[in-house]
């Protein structure tokens, strides 16, 4: 694969007002579009103070240009980025102006393809420049930051090499079948395939722990008016409150917030802002949470310890899917008499606290984290997409039935080829063009 030679552009900055614009572009030679646009040839990677102008001699705009000149660039290409003003309008002349002067208004992800496609990043590292763009926590961030920086790619690499020296001692047998199989090679594969197997069954768990981090738990919340619902959501957030982001690609609204508990996402859908209305915005946010509900992990009904669950929150149980697990939150468990405790009922589990005092917060944190598959200070994870986690399950697969078939040497060998396959296509060793365009579709323009 090699990648395209043409010049893009785009603004790399997100639209609306700001201190500071980017116009990033990208392609085989940029000197000499740099003289046109700036004058002059920035010194490579010094921050240059220049002024944009138009075909016409006059001003754009007056910023900060850097020059990467290939290879030693993002992409891997030359790289031109100009800082200008943040206001839309400035930075969509320059963009304009690049576009005169020869580029092509660049696709999202384009720049990170390229990246990709010039061997400066592998597939899994590109998909984490996208993770930590849309980190919802903390934690997110710098388990992507670590798959970025390589760490997750280490480990599918070396498993990589383990089963390449694997097939290595298989396959000499099947080149030389007249030749009795060594007893000790034998016992030296299945040994080495033991290893694998072991370790690929860890790199799932550390993924599914990341795939938790980036999807996060989807909770509805139910519970009548003043029984302490907001109490509730601000003692779980905590101090995270204060960095609560929202769901990548929705707009914030009433009905859904996102907060993290131990740095997981959970996604909350608040089921009193699921009214009827006229409003039409607020008709999209509605319909939205209905579909966010349709995929929802776990109900949470709040309740007076006083009182118990009353009928207005059974009429609201019944709109929603059966199949949600429910924890029932007996609140104000301080004016109740109660015990702070957790216990399981017939419909669920049954939590006893105060969201005033945050007596009994623990046993919800907990009961929510292990519902979402989390378990904290475990090994080290990493920002596992699903088609990793399917890629290193199907690996798995294939090294159990080698296993089992220990004695047709040439089955063996196919399902270490198999194996090796799988792991291959997670770091883009072996990608099909259209997984690509399906990847590189979802990042965001100037990325
Ligand atoms: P919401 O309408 O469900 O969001 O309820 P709020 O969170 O606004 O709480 C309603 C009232 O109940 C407020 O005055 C809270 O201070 C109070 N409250 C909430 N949780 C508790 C609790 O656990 N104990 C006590 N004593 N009061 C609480």
């Amino acid at each position: 694969m090699s990648a395209p030679r043409d010049v893009i552009a785009a603004i790399a900055t997100a639209q609306g007002r700001a201190g500071i614009g980017v116009v990033r572009v990208s392609g085989a030679k940029l000197d000499g579009m740099a003289r046109q646009l700036l004058g002059k040839i920035p010194a490579p990677r010094v921050a240059t103070h220049a002024t944009v102008c138009d075909a016409a001699g006059r001003p754009i705009d007056d910023g900060i240009a850097l020059y990467f000149p290939a290879p030693a660039s993002y992409t891997g290409e030359d790289v031109l980025e100009l800082q200008g003003h943040g206001g839309p309008v400035v930075l969509q002349m320059l963009l304009r102006r690049c576009v005169e002067l020869g580029a092509r208004v660049a696709e999202p992800g384009e720049f990170t393809r390229r990246a990709f496609l010039n061997d400066k990043i592998d597939l899994a590292q590109a998909e984490a420049v996208a993770d930590i763009i849309d980190a919802a926590t903390e934690t997110a961030a710098r388990c992507a930051l670590r798959s970025l920086h390589g760490e997750f790619s280490a480990v599918i690499d070396k498993l990589v090499r383990q089963l390449v020296e694997l097939r290595a001692l298989v396959e000499a047998t099947l080149d030389f079948p007249e030749e009795e199989i060594d007893v000790v090679d034998r016992a030296e594969a299945q040994k080495r395939l033991e290893r694998l197997r072991t370790e690929v069954g860890h790199a799932l768990r550390s993924g599914r722990q990341g795939s938790v981090l980036r999807s996060g738990l989807q909770v509805v919340l139910a519970g009548r008016p003043n029984v302490g619902k907001s109490s509730l959501l601000n003692r779980l957030a905590g101090e995270e409150l204060a960095i609560v982001t929202e769901i990548p690609g929705t707009t914030r609204d009433a009905v859904r917030q996102t907060i993290q508990v131990d740095g997981v996402p959970m996604n909350i859908i608040d089921t009193a802002g699921l009214r009827d209305t006229a409003d039409k915005v607020e008709a999209i946010g509605v319909a939205r949470a209905w579909e966010a509900i349709a995929r929802a992990d776990v109900l949470l009904l709040l309740v007076d310890a006083r009182s118990g669950a009353t009928a207005a929150d059974e009429a609201i149980i019944a709109r929603l899917p059966a199949r949600l697990k429910r924890i029932t939150v007996f609140n104000k468990s301080d004016l109740a008499g109660e015990s702070t405790r957790s216990e399981e009922g017939a419909e669920g589990g049954r939590i006893f606290l105060s969201a005033k005092t945050g007596a009994g917060l623990g046993l919800l944190r907990h009961a929510l984290l292990e519902i979402a598959g989390w378990h904290p200070g475990g090994e080290d994870v990493f920002m596992a997409r699903e088609r990793h986690l399917v890629a290193l399950e199907r690996a798995a697969e294939a090294l159990s039935r080698a296993g089992l078939e220990s004695v047709n040497v040439e089955l063996f060998a196919e399902e270490l080829r198999l194996a090796q396959q799988e792991l291959g296509a997670i770091t883009g060793e072996y990608t099909a063009d259209d997984l690509l365009g399906e990847i590189f579709a979802r990042f965001c323009i100037g990325k």
